[in-house]
């Protein structure tokens, strides 16, 4: 099982492959460092960007999250208001302050390297981090051109997830959770999961909840819990406050804060009560905030992406304002169940657009999101797996093709129109008997095909669909262009 505190994490945005897993890299591969060598005697740091990484970097700021991460930042406790101030140094008077701690020379146009036509065997996110060092007696893992070095590959693998290159050779690692041991109700498809639940009586929460504390206690799940829920909420409502223009070149206006407006003072007229649909407008806001953070850099919880970010919060808010029901420990369950059908679509098939497309983040996050909801609506289990397979099953296909490499448009409407779904897909499975034509794990096993078959272009490289229609003034994959564009 993927735990929890693996599927929802806490980080910036825009992009949990291309700017938290690289963020996690450059944190990881800074303490492998420090355990090797004293820092003062690193001189210089190499990146190399391949693949997809290389691609759409530029728009995913994959670049300034490696940087940050090499000072020292974390993705789940740096303060995004002070993003750019920390860069600054680097790009103005090109010093980069290891760890926070040794000051060396770095120069972003010398010193990265993007690779976009060489991806690596085993993922298309992969980035080499190198330290070079002022003594070529100091530790050298590997010499080159007679420099002592010390690098490390790692891949990003979707959601914030990051492996090691020793890692990913290593079959008997299971790359989402290198620790997993015996838990009380192990699960590895749809099917055995109903089989648990049933012969145990468990509802999916009660199961995820039982499997979580073999690993924590369960206060500390719940806190986990709590942190997540807080900062969707923090996440929504700074969305709201936020009026402007995305960063990235494209010129897209933010419309939640404006929508967010509308919406309240729509509320105490007539017209307004007797709109049937008046919560269908308050969802899209919700996501459009969410995803509006996300580009913008803000903090935002990887659900189970950045990309697709904003669908489960959206669902969530819904349950908290237009459920009379709600309650904490509800959304407690919601996650919870949210994060038995993304553990299950992450082990069969892929939440990660680079692989399988935007049907990995946008589609998974819909699944979860409709499984979770049909839970809380007092779903039976085989209809909380029906909601979930019919969120996936509407989203079989979905390309990834963001517009300049920016995860903009279509991504932030698209989560938009992906919460409805989902809350659509939950109300028509409660509706049901849980009994489906497709079943969950055929979904997902759909999905990893169609993921399979699909073009490259289509897999977050801005080579294909929107990200190169028909207007010729928008540049194709974004590496190191300043987008002019007047209306987006
Ligand atoms: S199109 Fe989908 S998968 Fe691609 S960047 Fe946007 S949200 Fe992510």
């Amino acid at each position: 099982m993927i735990s929890v505190f693996d599927l929802f994490k806490i980080g910036i945005g825009p992009s949990s492959s291309h700017t938290v897993g690289p963020m996690v890299a450059a944190n990881t591969f800074l303490a492998a460092l420090q355990s090797q060598v004293d820092l003062a005697s690193v001189q210089q740091i190499e990146v190399e960007l391949f693949g997809s990484l290389a691609a759409t970097g530029k728009g995913h700021a994959t670049d300034t999250a490696i940087l940050l991460g090499l000072q020292g930042h974390k993705p789940n406790t740096i303060d995004t208001r002070y993003s750019e101030d920390y860069l600054a140094p680097i790009y103005n008077e090109q010093l980069l302050s290891l760890a926070g701690q040794h000051n060396i020379q770095f120069d972003a146009e010398r010193d990265i390297f993007w690779h976009s036509d060489i991806v690596l065997p085993y993922h298309p996110n992969a980035l080499t981090l190198r330290a070079i060092f002022a003594d070529p007696a100091a530790n050298s893992d590997h010499t080159t051109q007679h420099r002592a070095t010390f690098q490390q590959t790692y891949y990003s693998i979707g959601g914030g997830f990051v492996i090691n290159e020793a890692d990913a050779d290593n079959p008997e690692v299971d790359p989402a959770n290198p620790s997993i041991g015996a838990i009380p109700y192990p699960f590895n498809n749809a099917e055995e999961l109903l089989k648990q639940c049933q012969t145990h009586n468990l509802s999916i929460s009660e199961l995820v909840m039982a499997n979580e504390c073999h690993y924590r206690s369960s206060e500390e799940v719940v806190a986990y819990l709590d942190d997540i829920w807080a900062v969707m909420q923090a996440c929504v409502s700074q969305g709201c406050q936020t009026a402007g223009v995305l960063p990235g070149g494209l010129n897209v206006k933010r419309r939640a804060s404006a929508l967010y407006q509308q919406l309240t003072l729509e509320l105490d007229r007539p017209e307004a009560k007797n709109d049937r649909l008046q919560a269908m407008e308050w969802i899209n806001l919700y996501a459009l905030a969410v995803n509006e953070e996300n580009a913008n850099g803000g903090k935002v919880v990887t659900a189970p992406t950045n990309g697709a970010a904003g669908i489960i919060p959206a669902v969530l808010h819904y349950y908290r304002d237009f459920d009379e029901s709600f309650s904490v420990s509800g959304a407690h369950d919601f996650l919870l169940v949210a994060t038995a059908i993304g553990s299950l679509i992450k082990q069969n098939a892929s939440i990660s657009g680079a692989e399988v497309g935007c049907q990995g983040e946008v589609g998974s996050a819909c699944s979860m999101a409709a499984g979770a909801l049909a839970h809380i609506l007092g779903g039976s289990v085989a209809q909380c797996l029906n909601a979930a397979e019919i969120g996936i099953e509407h989203n079989l296909g979905l390309t990834c093709d963001p517009i300049a490499g920016l995860v903009q448009v279509p991504c932030i409407e698209r989560n938009a129109m992906a919460a409805v779904k989902a809350i659509n897909a939950a109300r028509l499975a409660y509706r049901g008997n849980g009994e489906h034509c497709v079943s969950l794990d055929k979904a997902i096993q759909t999905m990893k095909q169609t993921g399979e078959d699909m073009s490259d272009k289509y897999k977050e490289t801005a080579r294909g669909g929107l990200a190169v229609y028909a207007d010729s003034r928008i540049p194709t994959a974004s590496i190191g262009v300043t987008v002019n564009y007047s209306q987006c």
